[in-house]
């Protein structure tokens, strides 16, 4: 790994310098060698003992600068000064092979000055939990942070009862929250905030270092990106779960794979978190809740966006009200796409509002509903890549069809292009959360890893529908259906 570590560059009070502390027993899980490629590290050094070394955070690659960054946050809406990498490490960044820069962290590498009561640790059910999730969002084309490789520890973790332990790493374009920057002027450190803007625009917004207003462009940059973020959530059905302040990237990248999970049956006001006892995070309140998060780092970049805080406070407000507009834009072209539509119009969004009360009433599941509306859009469908009998959408929409239909017949494109279209964009396979579990399970009580290597495999290719993998595109039965998923912290 060729290290270049600009974070731990920045001043000492944006982190602590510290060295993971060793697992008893690093047993190698897997290794994403694409990802490894594409981060130009050697795969095959990675499965070696060394490779497995470091991943376990029992040995400092050489260039590392090992670093626990601090951050603050609100947690369900409260507001918390000081949280902090509380089981993570950044060992330091690397240029990938397409020119962009990635942070390369452990996660569950033992503890650090904020880990408060934690012990550092990751059980091993949440680490498979997160490679599986967060490489499906990333097939999908999802930004996401990406797992680079697991490790299990050899050593036991105590939450409800015993369980075996694991560490992954963990890769991202950065690790700053918005929590990052609301540690800082909670603080009043303006010096601080101005460096860790200066940053982040550096290394994410290089673009806007010419604007007028550079600390503003970069607001409206990271609002723009987190209006797309939240809308391609939506358009797959994934509820995040935990948008705390902390577990938002101003990279614009899915960050903190806990409680997630994907919709099986269309429910707007989806919640699978145990503690969301509220729905915060409900299904439907993604965006307005992003919204709020935003208005939080807007809050924390006042004092870099004019002298004057009346100013100041104008300008945070007027590009925190863009949100709403963007987020709707960006969740409309993307919900016309999955229907067939090549440009959006006016009168579309009866159609889409009364699909989705339709899905809502028949409990539709989300996913087979659009991959089946792709398959219907042509008459002379190809049939391996049909779900054929596997689902079939309820008389109830027979209407429906019929007026969409209609519509799909101004679409400029001929009937097979946009349904390959369509098909691009319409998943077959998503992180079933039963599917997910059933991984866990026979991993961390049977030491069988093969259904979750199966799995990922499966994940990484969406779109790609074949009978033969039907039992993957299968929605739970009731028996097999979960209802709550936990942060496994
Ligand atoms: P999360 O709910 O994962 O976003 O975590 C919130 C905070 O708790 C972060 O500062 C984490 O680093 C910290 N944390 C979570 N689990 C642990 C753990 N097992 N040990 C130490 N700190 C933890
Ligand atoms: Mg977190």
């Amino acid at each position: 790994m060729r290290f270049d570590n600009s974070y731990a560059r920045l001043p000492d009070r944006f982190y602590t310098r510290l060295h993971p502390t060793p697992v008893a027993a690093p047993g190698l899980i897997r290794v994403n060698d694409a990802l490894a490629r594409q981060l130009r590290i050697d795969p095959d050094w990675l499965t070696s003992a060394e490779g497995t070394a470091v991943i376990a955070g029992n040995r400092i690659p050489e260039g590392a600068d090992p670093i626990a960054t601090v951050y603050a946050g609100f947690q369900f809406g409260s507001w918390v000064p000081r949280l902090g990498d509380g089981r993570a490490i950044l060992l330091g960044e690397v240029i990938g092979a397409d020119g962009v820069r990635y942070d390369i962290q452990l996660k569950g590498c033992g503890r650090t000055p904020y880990s408060r009561s934690g012990d550092g640790r990751a059980p091993l059910g949440p680490v498979l939990r997160e490679y599986i999730v967060s490489e499906a969002m990333a097939a999908l084309g999802i930004p996401t942070s990406r797992v680079l490789a697991a490790v299990s520890s050899g050593e036991w973790v105590v939450r409800d009862g015993a369980e075996p332990g694991g560490v992954l790493v963990r890769v991202a374009q950065s690790h700053i929250r918005i929590g990052t920057f609301q540690f800082f002027s909670a603080q009043q450190d303006q010096d601080a905030l101005r460096l860790l803007a200066d940053h982040v625009i550096q290394r994410h917004f290089p673009d806007v270092a010419q604007a007028e207003n550079p600390y503003r462009a970069m607001l409206d940059s990271v609002i723009a990106q987190q209006a797309e973020l939240i809308a391609s959530w939506q358009l797959v059905g994934f509820i995040h779960g935990v948008m705390n302040t902390d577990n938002m990237l101003v990279s614009g990248e899915t960050i903190d794979y806990g409680p997630c999970a994907f919709m099986d049956a269309f429910d707007p006001a989806a919640v699978f978190s145990s503690i969301d006892h509220n729905g915060r995070y409900a299904y439907n309140n993604q965006p307005a809740i992003a919204h709020w998060n935003l208005a939080g780092l807007a809050q924390a970049l006042l004092p870099l966006l004019d002298r004057d805080q009346h100013r100041a406070l104008t300008m945070a407000q007027d590009s925190i009200n863009t949100f709403p507009e963007r987020f709707q834009n960006a969740y409309l072209q993307g919900i016309s796409k999955k229907l067939g539509f090549a440009e959006s119009t006016p009168d579309d969004q009866t159609l889409i509002d009364d699909l989705l009360t339709l899905m809502a009433e028949e409990k539709s599941d989300f996913t087979l509903t659009f991959r089946r509306l792709a398959e219907l859009a042509d008459a002379g469908q190809d049939t391996a890549s049909n779900l054929g009998n596997l689902f079939e959408l309820p008389d109830a929409f027979t209407p429906w069809l019929c007026r969409w239909h209609n519509r799909l017949a101004s679409d400029p494109r001929d009937s097979l292009t946009r349904q390959a279209d369509m098909l691009a964009v319409n998943p077959a396979f998503i992180a079933r959360n039963h599917l997910v579990e059933e991984a866990i399970q026979a991993a961390t009580s049977n030491r069988d890893f093969e259904p979750f290597h199966k799995l990922i495999d499966l994940l990484a290719a969406p779109y790609a529908y074949h009978p033969r993998h039907a039992s993957y595109a299968t929605p739970p039965r009731p028996e097999q259906q979960v209802r709550q998923t936990f942060c496994g912290t």
